[in-house]
This record gives structure tokens, sequence and C-alpha cells, in this order.
């Protein structure tokens, strides 16, 4: 029996180092439900990073949305059925992506407070960019829309998280200090109550992953990935 396949919209190069992680996650979960030669059906634009991550810093976000919208609307174009984010901070300007395109997006913070929900985590560790743990488009999601209680790095630790990922981890480095430095971090968070703690952005899984801790560790970019294979199949 056939069974029909979505086409996933992909909205990537925030950084390529995780969308080639999506790539390859999206094409192995569609293998491992379908068998076969089956792959997944994918429209992807990548966008060029250094260009958001400039409007980033200087908190230019509608310079950020007007780029990734026209992405969005090209992937639409290109026959997508729905659309990731390839990243946990762009999530920001998801209402605006949203508003120009009239296909879904699967938001990432979504499937994962699905999957704490089913776990029954209730109180939870955030790593991600300064934008990710600072700013309310994500952590307020997790809070309001689920009930869930999030709490985040100080200060200091947040800028070495943040620039660990822009300076080491986008640009396809994996150093053993950072990992060190990232698990001594994760461990301040669950001796802070964390019962676990979310990979809130897309490139940490290729630094930190569940072998180097006991903290159950929920990695957004496989999450996502694997929500998406649902979809794909769904009818
Ligand atoms: N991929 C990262 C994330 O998931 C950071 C890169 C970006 O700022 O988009 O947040």
């Amino acid at each position: 029996m056939r069974k029909k396949q979505k086409t996933i919209g992909l909205l990537g190069g925030m950084s390529w180092e995780s969308t080639a992680t999506y790539y390859r996650e999206l094409n192995e979960g569609i293998k491992e439900k379908l068998g076969g030669l089956h792959s997944a059906k994918i429209c992807m634009v990548s966008v060029n990073f250094e260009e958001i991550e400039k409007l980033q810093h200087i908190e230019d976000w509608n310079g950020t949305a007007v780029i990734l919208s026209e992405a969005a609307m090209a992937i639409e174009k290109g026959g997508a059925d729905f659309l990731l984010i390839c990243t946990n901070t762009m999530h920001k300007v998801a209402p605006q992506i949203e508003a120009s395109i009239s296909i879904p997006i699967l938001h990432i913070a979504d499937a994962t407070a699905q999957r704490l929900r089913e776990a029954g985590i209730k109180k939870v560790g955030l790593l991600g960019t300064r934008f990710t743990m600072e700013q309310d488009f994500y952590k307020g999601r997790l809070t309001e829309k689920y009930g869930i209680d999030v709490i985040v790095p100080d200060e200091l630790e947040r800028e070495i998280v943040h620039s660990i990922i822009y300076n080491e981890l986008c640009l396809g480095t994996i150093d053993e200090n950072s990992r060190e430095r990232y698990l001594k971090i994760i461990d301040q968070l669950t001796a802070s109550g964390a019962e676990a703690v979310i990979l809130g952005c897309t490139e940490i899984v290729l630094l930190v992953q569940q072998k180097h801790t006991a903290t159950p560790l929920y990695d957004t970019t496989a999450i996502h990935a694997e929500q998406a294979v649902l979809e794909a199949l769904s009818s």
C-alpha cells in the first residue's frame, strides 16, 4: 500500500550546520517509517546566516522578518504543505512569517512542549541564544500555553552559552572545553530544580548529547524533525 507523503518546507541556513542535521534526520525518519528507497519530500530555502546574525545583534527583527517571509513565500510556491523554521531563535518572528503565507508553521516550541508534557515535566531548564533564553517569545509560550515552568542560567553563563553558539557551533567548531562548560551549566540548572533541560538551539546537540549527562535532554532539532515526519505522513 502506498502512503501519500506531504512535502516538508524547510526554512534553513540558520545555521547550515544544523540544517544539515534536519535534512539527514527527516530523510532517516521517512526511511524508517516507509522503508525501501523512500526519502523525505522537501522544499528548502537556505538563507545567508551572516545577514541574519548582523540584523539580530542590532535588534532589527523587522529586517529579519522581511528576509524570512520572502523565503517562506518561495517555499510555499515550491509546493511545501507545511513549514519548519529550522532555528529556535527566529521563531521570534514566526507570527510575521505566518502572516505572509497560507501553509501552517510547525512551531518548534509546541513540538517540544508536547514531549515535555507527555513526560510529565513541570520545571525545565532552557539553553539557547541570549534571545531565546531572555525574551518571552519562547519561554512565555511554554509557560502560558503549556503551564511549564522555565528556568535559565544566570547572566554570565547565558553569555557563555550564547557566544559558544555563534563563535563555535555555527562555524562547525566542536570544542571539548566548551562541552565541559555546557555540562557544568546543565548541572547547575538541575541543582536549581530543573527536571530536564531543553537544548533550545538547533546546534547544541552537535556539542552535547544525552550520553554526556544523566539530566534528561530535549533536543529541539530531533523533536522538530520527528514531528515533521509524523505530519508529513498524516492524512
Ligand atoms: N540555530 C540557533 C537556534 O536554534 C541559533 C541561530 C539563530 O540565531 O538562528 O536558535
